[in-house]
């Protein structure tokens, strides 16, 4: 056995000695309310599939159909033979949905983090940080070079000092999630705002879990609050609560036509398959069209919360249908969410470094399509399983 190979297999097994190792596991269906696991149907509530949409029949009548017009790939870049015109037909649809001039494609939202923070800062700019932002936005402010100010979580106070401390910087750079992925609770947006514009900041968001989920048509929080205009840069996926793949960012044509220009995930990688363009401007189609997609994801959010802390069990600060179930340390939380997988309840343990340690947790995410009946059955699940890991009492 080779050198690399001792020294991965003894740091696999620190990982696994810290309830830390993580393994991929094979779901044999469809995502929906239930999904196929291990030949028997689970129910299925560790997605970001929040609308159901990832497998609407409008969205894969789309995708086939854009399959068949325009092929399975992109064939190349962008800027070089990529730009199919689904493409643009989706960028000018999520302009009009983010009530923006432009936007702009990427291949993920992880990409289109990455690419994005270097293309607006450098060495001379300073960058603002949530201390809980998602690891695309982190991995985008290392590749950027600039000094990055970590501020406490949704803290003005301290994102106020920290503006102050930048004011040499040619530019200041606000980054944060606008729904906190692991938490559900929300930036405080309005505040954030205010301050930039008092600072002379620039202001990003990431609406990865607020796209379908907040606003009047599910366009966001920035929508919510009424402040697309006052958001430098906007940032969202297409694979969460939209059904499909990829992300876009979207703001003034100015800013779009630099990202073009400079966004190095977007210059060196090719187009998003058509297929998976034609599902977003499906999804987007769909969420205007039955609204009251948004309303069941939020009354099974609120109805599954509320079963959640009757039962005992200890729920984050959310203001989502993302609820996280704090559980303290890796193993316990790991035997949590095996002991709800035996019960048919497909959920996850989330551990460090996803979140910080010492508060592993079962990020529980209800979709639209779920039944009252499903959420019972799921809370009698997880009664039964948090009393045999001794999590609560009763
Ligand atoms: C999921 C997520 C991303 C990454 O998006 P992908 O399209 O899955 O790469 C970026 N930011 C946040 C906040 C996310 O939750």
């Amino acid at each position: 056995m080779g050198f690399l190979q001792r020294q991965l297999l003894s740091e696999l097994d620190a990982l696994e000695r810290g309830a830390l190792r993580r393994r991929l596991r094979t779901i044999d269906s469809a995502h929906g309310p239930r999904i196929a696991y291990q030949g028997r149907s689970m129910l299925m509530l560790s997605s970001n599939n929040y609308l159901g949409l990832a497998s609407h029949p409008a969205l894969i009548r789309a995708a086939a159909a854009a399959s068949e017009k325009f092929g399975t790939g992109a064939g190349a870049s962008r800027l070089i033979a990529g730009n199919l015109s689904v493409l643009s037909d989706l960028e000018a649809r999520l302009a009009e949905f983010k009530g923006v001039e432009a936007a702009l494609v990427f291949g993920s939202g992880y990409l289109a983090n990455l690419g994005t923070i270097p293309a607006l800062a450098g060495p001379q700019d300073a960058i603002l940080s949530d201390e809980l932002n998602h690891a695309s936005l982190i991995d985008g402010c290392r590749l950027a070079r600039a000094p990055v100010m970590v501020y406490r979580h949704c803290d003005l106070d301290h994102l106020k000092a920290m503006l102050e401390g930048a004011r040499g910087a040619r530019r200041r750079i606000i980054v944060t999630d606008s729904v906190f992925s692991m938490d559900g609770d929300l930036a405080p947006l309005a505040d954030i705002v205010e301050l930039a514009r008092r600072h002379q900041a620039a202001v990003m968001i990431d609406e990865a879990h607020a796209v379908g989920v907040l606003g009047p048509h599910g366009a966001g929080l920035a929508s919510a609050l009424n402040l697309e205009r006052e958001i430098d840069i906007h940032m969202g996926t297409l694979s969460k609560a939209l059904g499909s793949y990829g992300a876009y960012v979207a703001g003034t044509r100015t800013l779009i036509d630099w990202l073009i220009n400079r966004a190095r995930s977007f210059i060196f990688t090719t187009g998003l398959p058509p297929a998976s363009a034609a599902a977003a401007i499906a999804a987007i189609d769909l969420i205007r069209s039955e609204p009251e997609r948004l309303r069941r994801l939020w009354d099974n959010g609120c109805y599954l919360s509320q079963g959640l802390k009757a039962a005992g069990f200890r729920l984050g600060a959310t203001a989502t249908p993302i609820l996280p179930v704090i559980v303290g340390q890796a193993r316990p939380a790991l035997d949590l969410a095996e002991a709800l997988i035996r019960r048919d309840v497909f959920v996850l343990a989330i551990r460090p470094p996803t979140v910080p340690e010492g508060t592993a947790r079962l990020r529980v995410t209800p979709i639209a399509d779920h039944t009252r009946a499903d959420l019972d059955q799921a809370l009698a699940a997880f009664a039964a399983a948090g009393r045999e890991a001794g999590l609560i009492q009763r």
